[in-house]
């Protein structure tokens, strides 16, 4: 649990964790459901107003505990309708969240770390190194501000249909503190949502993917982008840890317990690198017959950033070949790059790196470091 000045931040916490809070204090533990709702579903942050709680405990929460929010430090919007916000996290440094409004749909991309330690070469978090992981307050808390802020829809329902952990950061990297935040998005104390709705984005942390499908029975998106290991150990460097087969083969087991639910392919399109008719081929080949689906993603530039996007007529070539071949196949629309909060565009503030990139002889060698990426927060 974390906690300020002796103080328990309870959001943040899971079911189990606020039973066992209440408990500790000689409560009953359905008071634990009480908060989540309180905290979750009437967005109250002050104990004082719960009121189906006694005097007494209500006067203990104040003692002994706090609802604490990230800081936000700017809102953005696009002529598109795109929202980013900049939240703090501490010492100069911030993480962004983008809402992405779309017909029948608004989707909430958040993030999981201040900057990221795998190093994909046309990744802007990436290009910025890795400060820390966020906590779990710190990324339900970019979803309950942004609740907070947008307005419902027409029909009455909330402005966010769907969370993706797209923002920065490899949210596997961050095991520890994403479950819990996976559970309070789909539990019906806090915001109920279906966990075909909740999206966990990853670049290939095999072990992590086995224990996220034991865990948690979100979708999953893999950020495959290149269809053979020679290709994908240079641009999705922890590829020389867990090469394509190994990557694969944790994903069939992972939608296989999931009745077969699809898991998303994400080929981010980059000019003559990854986007000849051949690699279409080679992708077809890996996952044929599979339950895949493919998303290409126009590459988003960013300022220093080596890589050119493929041209419109590759990517409807590129994606009709996959089709062609009997694949799903659809292509991301670019939002909100008027005000950058474009994929890969989500630079924040990340600065006091601890790892300002890896070094592509340590990955290769799988060093003691270099397993501890996947590990470090697990
Ligand atoms: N770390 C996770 C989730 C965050 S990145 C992951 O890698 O999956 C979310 C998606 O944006 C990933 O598919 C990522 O590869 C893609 N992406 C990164 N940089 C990009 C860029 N410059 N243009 C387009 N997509 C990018
Ligand atoms: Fe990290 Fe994902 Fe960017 Fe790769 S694409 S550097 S894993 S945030």
């Amino acid at each position: 649990m974390t906690s300020t000045a002796e103080k328990t931040n309870l959001l943040g916490l899971p079911h189990g964790d606020l039973e066992q809070f209440f408990v500790e204090r000689g409560e009953k533990p359905f008071r634990a459901r009480q908060l989540l709702q309180w905290i979750y579903q009437r967005e109250v942050d002050n104990f004082d107003d719960m009121t189906d709680l006694s005097k007494s405990l209500r006067a203990r929460l104040n003692a002994d505990a706090v609802i604490e929010m990230p800081e936000m430090e700017s809102r953005h919007d696009s002529s598109d309708g795109t929202v980013k916000w900049l939240f703090s996290s501490g010492f100069g440094q911030a993480v962004e969240t983008v809402f992405i409004p779309e017909a029948g749909r608004g989707t909430l991309c958040i993030s999981s770390q201040v900057g990221c330690a795998l190093d994909c070469q046309f990744c802007a978090t990436g290009a910025q190194g890795f400060n820390r992981n966020l906590s779990s307050a710190e990324i339900i808390g970019q979803v309950r501000h942004a609740i907070r802020e947008l307005p419902r829809r027409d029909n009455g329902e909330p402005a966010i249909t769907n969370v993706v952990f797209m923002g920065m950061g490899e949210p596997l990297a961050n095991y520890r503190n994403l479950v819990p935040v996976l559970e309070l998005l789909v539990s019906d104390w806090s915001y109920g949502m279906s966990r075909r709705r909740v999206t966990v984005s990853t670049s290939g942390i095999v072990p992590q993917v086995e224990k996220l499908g034991a865990d948690c029975n979100v979708a999953l998106a893999v950020s495959l982008h290149a269809p053979n290991d020679e290709l994908r150990d240079w641009i999705v460097p922890i590829n020389k840890l867990h090469p394509i087969r190994e990557l694969l083969d944790a994903c069939w087991r992972y939608a296989s317990k999931h009745s077969n639910r699809f898991i998303t392919f994400e080929y981010v399109m980059l000019r003559g690198v990854n986007d000849s008719i051949e690699h279409a081929d080679q992708l077809t080949k890996l996952l044929k017959g599979k339950p895949a689906k493919v998303n290409l993603i126009p590459f988003n530039p960013f300022p220093g950033s080596e890589f050119k996007c493929s041209s419109t007529d590759t990517i409807r070539h590129f994606q009709n070949r996959l089709r062609q071949k009997g694949m799903v196949a659809t292509t991301r629309k670019t939002r909100g790059d008027d005000i950058d909060a474009a994929c890969g565009q989500l630079a924040g503030k990340v600065s006091d790196r601890i790892r300002k990139r890896l070094g592509q002889k340590n990955i290769g060698q799988k060093s003691k470091g270099e397993q501890n990426i996947g590990a470090a927060s697990v």
